[in-house]
């Protein structure tokens, strides 16, 4: 007789002592099985966990079918709940019980597996990622997905109770502009002319707040054609919010309160709220970026005014070119020679010049700078010592240069060092918010303004003078919530009148035509009564990761692309038929050689 699998009395997690003698019934993969001596036993598992059968010859039918089990076979079958007695296994939770198994039904057989659920893996992450299916069935990836779950579930349920209100907004749809290239859809109906697949729902976001809505929240895709990191994929999921009659304030206590109940439900935390705030002048100051990692110290120090009147080119021709010198001091026996070459040629890697460092030492006539430049530095090494506050035994590393470059090569050092000398602690979360980012970035190569978040950011109001006569001093009204040294979310106050927000255009050098042909609805809606609105974004992607403590966004979406953008699974993208590019009049150009 067939065993009821629909009708499981448990899941395979859950038998503990208390049920011995209970008659039950249990559906799942076969994890393991084993042949001893006349026994046969079978290490059932579900999401829940691993139950083990007990196969006895006097069942001969159940005992002869058992013997045939291979791994991931599904099975299900009824028994008795029996005491392990002497033989528990501490390691698993049902490990006090076993099922002596009196009917087994093989529901299906499970062909030679491409790796194995049950083990150590160590196979390449095309094959992980073409047997997804397979990969995600492992308890660690169940784990990921149900922890994804409750983020998701504690989100929702927060915007909800804070009178949020859920709608979508379309995919196919125009260009957002968040900085990346747009993934475009083809029309068949007007040949020639294509949707974009939103980069972000901004736009439509702003319209529900001049729609009268108040407070919109929604979890939604989104896709940004980019070159993919490990941080990165072509489409992603972010929460979504906007909320009208609002200032900065506003809109980050409601997200902190987002962010407490996250850390609670998912994690059991208690995170102190308010969270700090740090200016992004400051965080460019201190840590040289404006996402810093705060669990560690070693910031950053200026010491131009120091070292302006030595004797030593590489600093002086920086400063001569309006640059800056900074340093950073780090201690321990762990920065050998081997390792500071191995920096030196990692900035090299990144485009830089190098890294100028020396040693602290106590000499016989006080603290001695040793190895490399140090001669240069020896006039000034007491007052430098001080300045910095670095003691003997201390590695000092300079960088001298732009100031950008300057803050890109240091936080590259700081990280690093940090890593190396094990000093990041674990288990602790770092939240703070950035703000007063300037509203403009100047783009070198394109020798022109660029927003540093979107187009519709507000400017500071006591800045807005400055927008015309000296736009890159004007500063913003938006926010980044960081964690650990990663944005996890970034929002702002939006310009809500129409001649702010076509200065603004100008400014980044949309003429009014492309403004009009790229924006005209938001522009027009603008005309309508907007209310002073603002919101922000977070990826639902990146919180996963962080909270899972993965160390890749593929990590933590179910069917993720390869670096090269690419599923494994399904082998999208792939080419299409010719009767299907001839219905949107499309050809295909043959590839450059
Ligand atoms: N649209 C922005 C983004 O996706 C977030 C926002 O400004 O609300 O990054």
């Amino acid at each position: 007789m067939a065993v009821a699998y629909n009708q499981r009395t448990h899941r395979c997690g859950e038998l503990r002592k208390a049920h011995v003698g209970q008659t039950v019934t249990l559906a799942g993969w076969v994890n393991t099985s084993r042949d001893h001596g006349g026994m046969t036993f079978v290490d059932l598992r579900d999401h829940t966990g691993i139950t083990q059968l007990r196969f006895t010859p006097d069942k001969s039918t159940a005992h002869a079918a058992a013997r045939t089990l291979h791994n991931e076979d599904v099975i299900a079958v009824t028994g008795q709940v029996v005491s392990r007695g002497e033989w528990t296994n501490p390691k698993i939770a049902t490990g006090e019980i076993e099922v002596e198994v009196t009917e087994i039904d093989v529901l299906s057989r499970c062909d030679p597996l491409p790796f194995q659920i049950n083990d150590e893996l160590d196979v390449g992450e095309d094959l992980l990622l073409k047997y997804r299916f397979l990969h995600l069935r492992r308890p660690e990836m169940q784990g990921i997905f149900r922890l994804r779950n409750t983020v998701a579930k504690a989100i929702r349920e927060y915007f909800h109770e804070h009178g949020f209100v859920e709608i979508e907004t379309p995919f196919l749809t125009k260009s957002t502009p968040e900085g990346a290239r747009d993934y475009l859809v083809p029309s068949r109906v007007r040949p020639g002319t294509f949707y974009a697949l939103p980069q972000s729902p901004q736009l439509f976001k702003q319209l529900f707040m001049i729609a009268g809505f108040d407070r919109y929240a929604q979890i939604v895709r989104c896709f940004r054609d980019e070159d993919l990191r490990l941080d990165r994929q072509p489409e992603f999921t972010q929460l979504d919010m906007e909320m009208a009659f609002v200032q900065r304030e506003d809109v980050m206590n409601v997200v902190e309160g987002c962010v407490k109940r996250i850390f609670k439900d998912a994690m059991g935390l208690d995170i102190p709220l308010p969270l700090p705030r740090m200016t992004e002048h400051e965080a460019m100051e201190r840590f040289g970026i404006d996402r810093p990692d705060t669990r560690f110290g070693l910031e950053l120090r200026d010491v131009t005014e120091l070292v302006r009147g030595l004797d030593f080119n590489v600093f002086r021709d920086a400063i001569d070119a309006g640059g800056v010198v900074k340093c950073i001091v780090a201690g321990g026996e762990k920065l050998t020679r081997k390792v500071t070459d191995g920096l030196t040629e990692e900035l090299r890697g990144m485009g830089g010049a190098g890294l100028p460092l020396t040693k602290v030492a106590q000499g016989a006539a006080g603290i001695e700078f040793q190895t490399g430049i140090a001669k240069f530095f020896q006039p000034i090494a007491a007052k430098l010592c001080q300045a910095v506050g670095a003691k003997p035994g201390d590695t000092v590393f300079f960088m001298p240069g732009k100031y950008a470059d300057v803050c890109k090569y240091l936080h590259h050092i700081r990280t690093r060092v940090a890593g190396i000398l094990g000093i990041i602690p674990e288990n602790q979360w770092n939240l703070l918010w950035i703000i007063d980012f300037p509203l403009l970035t100047w783009d070198e190569e394109e020798k022109r303004w660029a927003s540093t978040h979107h187009p519709f950011t507000a400017p500071l109001d006591e800045d807005l003078h400055m927008l015309e006569t000296d736009p890159g001093k004007v500063r913003d009204k938006a926010y980044d919530l960081v964690l650990n040294g990663t944005e996890m979310a970034g929002g702002s106050i939006r310009i809500h009148r129409k001649d702010v927000q076509s200065q603004v255009f100008r400014i980044l050098g949309i003429s009014d035509e492309e403004a009009k042909e790229k924006f005209e609805f938001l522009l027009d809606a603008l005309r309508f009564g907007a209310p002073p609105h603002g919101g922000i974004a977070f990826g639902l992607d990146r919180w996963v990761m962080k909270l899972a403590n993965a160390n890749s966004l593929r990590d933590v979406i179910a069917f993720p692309k390869t670096q090269r953008a690419v599923c494994p699974l399904t082998n999208a993208p792939s080419t299409v038929s010719k009767a299907q590019l001839d219905e949107l009049f499309l050809t295909i150009k043959p590839l450059p050689k």
